[in-house]
């Protein structure tokens, strides 16, 4: 039973590398029946926002990922990190630094010059035998945890495997501030140990962070979680993704006219793989989905793919579901007569809700204007003469025009006869109907719109 989280710090919105490993952390705990927790990480308060977090929560509702329990929010646990600051004071196991921000920077500044990484140099660090220097009056010290000198931090990485880092890397870190505030490795590791944590699915760009967690973890004796790093999502020329290359907040692929289960079905794809599978409904993420198969190295993110999978899954789901989503782009068919008719056609082309209100907006409004070069194209002397006929024609069938056959079985024989070719014929009614050469089958049209209807943008068209 695994108890998983997403972690997200309030700066901004849910990005979609923040979407793809709570998928992974939701699945897991789904999958082995524990749970799913969401905890907001808002304890450095000068950079985080109210209206960020209901964003995040937002996007969370609209993918359909639900978390278990109430949202935990770090700036409302001061209380409880200060119990474990005390605990880790009295034991001995974190100690008051005195050293005042000159000292530190001077420190920091030879440590730059003889080229080695910045590391608190252990003035106060308490050992036995060791005279502490005298404690500076006025000075409200820092508390900083006393890890390890000598060994390594170890683990059993379940996506990069086993992981060894020497002691030295990780120094006697601050874990509160002068000011009381805990800091950001601290609190993490003290909720994930409070919170019950088994393991832990985040970003490789944490690698670095967990070995001063786990010194949390040995610290105060909890037990240490199984951590999964997962690998990024570069762009298709191996490049951090960025907001040009698809980077953006999940809700603008909302407004962009993806649904949820094409973006969630796309994201479980970078990064993890069954076979060739492309495409997975949510029952078969949750029946095959397993964070030891984890790919190591970084995916890349391929647009394409998200456009065909979006339509593959507009094709799919029902129409009851696309009037819903559609609604959203401010277009109700629910009460429309034709919405079957029109969902039908305009979803086998879509690749986006977007292009789909765009194929039925063409069909139903009145067109505006014409496009200039179709009509410069397609409109011949001619043209009116044989479109005039084919009203007659149609108006003669006006009562079997809905059934697309028919019209079909009608048309073909009138071009024949007429010796046209077919966009002689269907690119001037095209035009007329919709404005544009690019609209779906004109059977269709004419059967959606009906005999009145379509006569009377053909008769306004001819004028
Ligand atoms: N708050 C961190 C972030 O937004 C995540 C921390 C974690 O997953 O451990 O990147």
């Amino acid at each position: 039973m695994a108890i998983t989280r997403f972690a997200p710090s309030p700066t901004g919105y849910l990005h979609i590398g923040g979407l793809r490993t709570s998928l992974y952390s939701y699945l897991w705990a789904r999958k082995t029946g524990g749970e799913f927790r969401l905890r907001v990480e808002d304890t450095d308060t000068a950079r985080n926002n109210e209206d960020a977090m209901e964003a995040i929560i937002n996007a969370f509702e609209w993918v359909g990922l639900n978390y278990d329990g109430e949202v935990f929010y770090q700036s409302k646990r001061t209380d409880v990190y200060k119990i474990y600051i005390d605990k880790l004071l009295e034991s001995g196991k974190a100690y008051k630094c005195y050293m005042s921000k000159d000292e530190l920077d001077a420190l920091r500044a030879r440590q730059e010059a003889a080229k080695q990484s910045p590391r608190y140099d252990g003035t106060w660090r308490p050992e036995e035998g060791k005279v502490l220097p005298p404690i500076p009056e006025g000075v409200e010290p820092v508390i900083r945890i006393k890890a390890p000198t000598i060994g390594t931090i170890e683990f059993d990485d379940g996506v990069k495997g086993y992981m060894k880092f020497d002691a030295n890397q990780v120094d006697d870190y601050v874990i509160a501030r002068s000011n009381g505030m805990p800091t950001y490795n601290f609190v993490v590791a003290i909720d994930d140990a409070l919170m019950g944590m088994t393991d832990v699915i985040r970003g490789d760009d944490h690698l670095s962070n967990t070995p001063k967690q786990i010194v949390i973890y040995n610290a105060l004796g909890f037990e240490v979680p199984k951590f999964y790093h997962v690998a990024m999502i570069n762009n298709p020329s191996g490049k951090k993704l960025s907001k040009r290359d698809g980077a953006m907040d999940v809700m603008d692929y909302k407004r962009l006219g993806y649904l949820p289960e094409a973006l969630l079905n796309f994201l479980v794809r970078l990064g993890w793989s069954h076979g060739d599978q492309e495409i997975f409904s949510m029952e078969e993420m949750l029946e095959l989905f397993d964070p030891t198969n984890l790919n190591k190295s970084a995916s890349s993110f391929n647009a394409e793919k998200l456009l065909w999978l979006n339509s593959e899954y507009i094709k799919a789901v029902s129409n009851d579901r696309l009037i819903e989503e559609l609604k959203f782009f401010d277009i109700d068919l629910s009460h429309h007569p034709k919405r079957t008719e029109l969902l039908d056609l305009s979803k086998q082309r879509a690749q986006t809700l977007v292009e789909m209100k765009k194929s039925i907006t063409d069909i139903l409004d009145v067109p505006s204007f014409y496009e200039e070069s179709g009509v410069k194209k397609f409109v011949k002397e001619d043209t009116k003469a044989f479109l005039e006929k084919y009203i007659n024609l149609l108006e003669k069938n006006k009562d079997d025009l809905y059934d697309v056959t028919k019209v079909e079985d009608i048309t073909k024989p009138f071009i024949a006869e007429n010796g046209l070719k077919f966009p002689q014929l269907f690119q001037p009614i095209r035009i007329a109907l919709t404005g544009g050469t690019q609209a779906p089958s004109v059977y269709d049209i004419i059967a959606i719109l009906g005999f009145n209807e379509v006569s009377s943008r053909l008769e306004t068209a001819l004028k």
